[in-house]
């Protein structure tokens, strides 16, 4: 049997190779929005996963279902990659076998030796290669990566091409440590995740491609630092708020009634249910500990044509925290609430709109994948807390909609990495983090001394 340090030494030898894999797929420009060379960064992703042996599917997501999230960024394609490898009992139809796709969606059972016989374990990988945009400001071209003093610089160092990066070569090292892989091993790589993953990730488990009947264990790569993992999220709830009143000449107001005078109020309201919000906090680990607790924020407010006319319509639009335990469903109740009562105080119309939702997510800190990668970070680390991600990311659709429990968050790169300007990832991050994606996943397949 393949020891741990066979393992490490397998991942340490692979340090170069990783980093020019890294900044090959850092100079594949993936920003979202809008949503650019998804196609290329999935070739990229594909070649790489064919000759490791993956069987790989690329997962187009159509049109119609683009447009159902993002009706605006219909003409820029979604390209999702799924490689497999070993004996899956997959709920779909086998990689690259797929001929009803958009019909029917009908299970079908694998042709596969060894079908039915739920021999495990089956650890999905899985994480996401848009980018946000680089934008200005930076010191160095953000899509021509550079190392120095140990760092590995470009959009999407941290957030998170490298996490992709460790756990392919996780896998790689394993192997070359001699380990048998039992069960499978899944790689999803996907997009969009960046304007809520649901035309990544969401598809993916909406499809059958992340099921509690072929996924044991789930592993979500994002950036939260090699030294701890995360067990979940808080929610979030985007909307706007309208209110409609009635245009006048700005001399003659009384002949009009004022939508701003409308937000006002409405505005005073959220300010009471923001205080209200601050003490609903919670036991999770929750990082930085400020954000423990609900929150709400108006973020952007639009209204008016000319000094001189009483506007008819003011928007506002809000950002609303959830913790554990609340839920999208009850936050939009009490919104709606506060619109009927500014309604009623102002005899103006409010109107609601939607831009999207994430329910909040955790899983316990006892689970077995939990408690794998904790032992393993623990070879390298002195100490280790899991942590609760303030914002929320794709690990929501894989708990709350696939409903498989085991599932944390881990990889290289760090939090305060993501979205900046000159974004980097510390190679050593980089290296420790394949080896707990490598010893943990040993360690899930019951497979080392
Ligand atoms: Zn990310």
């Amino acid at each position: 049997m393949p020891t741990t340090d066979a393992i490490y030494a397998a991942v340490e030898a692979r340090e170069e190779e990783m980093g020019a894999f890294l900044r090959e797929f850092l100079a594949i420009e993936t920003e979202n929005p809008p949503g650019r060379n998804y196609r290329e960064g999935a070739t990229f992703l594909a070649e790489a996963m064919r000759p490791r042996g993956y069987d790989v599917e690329i997962v187009e997501v159509p049109t119609d279902r683009v447009a159902e999230h993002y009706p605006e960024r219909t003409d820029h394609e979604r390209v999702n990659v799924l490689g497999r490898k070993g004996d899956n009992p997959s709920g779909r139809d086998e990689p690259g076998e797929r001929d009803d796709l958009g019909g029917g969606g009908e299970p079908r059972e694998s042709d596969e030796p060894g079908e039915g016989d739920d021999s495990g374990p089956h650890v999905h990988f899985t994480g996401h290669f848009d980018v946000v945009p680089a934008g200005e400001d930076w010191t160095r071209d953000p899509y021509t990566p550079t190392v120095e003093e140990g760092r590995v610089y470009g959009r999407g160092s941290s957030d998170m091409k490298s996490g992709i990066t460790a756990s392919l070569f996780a896998v790689d090292a394993l192997e070359a440590a001699g380990v048998d892989i039992e069960g499978s091993i899944t790689q999803s790589t996907t997009v969009d995740e960046e304007t809520g993953g649901f035309t990544g990730l969401g598809y993916l488990v909406e499809e059958g491609y992340v099921s509690p009947d072929n996924t044991d264990y789930c592993v979500y790569t994002e950036c939260f630092d090699a030294s701890r993992i995360c067990l979940g999220h808080r929610g979030v709830l985007k909307f706007h708020v309208s209110t409609h009143g009635e245009k006048a000449h700005g001399c003659m107001a009384h002949d009009g009634a004022n939508a701003v005078a409308a937000m006002t109020d409405f505005l005073t309201r959220i300010e009471t249910y923001e205080a209200d919000l601050h003490e609903r906090t919670t036991e999770q680990p929750v990082t930085p500990d400020a954000s423990r607790r609900a929150d709400i924020s108006p973020t952007m407010v639009d209204a008016g044509y000319s000094e001189n006319v009483v506007p008819d319509r003011c928007r506002a639009t809000f950002y609303r925290v959830l913790v554990p335990g609340e839920t999208v469903a009850s936050a939009r109740r009490e919104i709606r609430e506060l619109m009927a009562d500014t309604e009623q105080a102002t005899g103006q119309t409010v109107e609601y709109e939607e831009i999207m939702f994430a329910e909040p997510t955790t899983v316990p800190a006892d689970c077995t994948i939990a408690e794998t990668y904790t032992d393993r970070i623990l070879d390298f680390y002195d100490e280790t807390e899991p942590v609760v991600s303030p914002g929320s990311d794709d690990q929501r659709f894989v708990v709350n909609d696939a409903g498989i429990e085991e599932c944390i968050v881990y990889g290289p790169g760090l939090l305060q990495q993501a979205h900046v300007v000159d974004e980097y990832v510390p190679i050593d991050q980089l290296v420790t983090a394949t080896k707990v994606m490598a010893a943990s996943t040993a360690d899930l397949m019951g497979v080392v001394e």
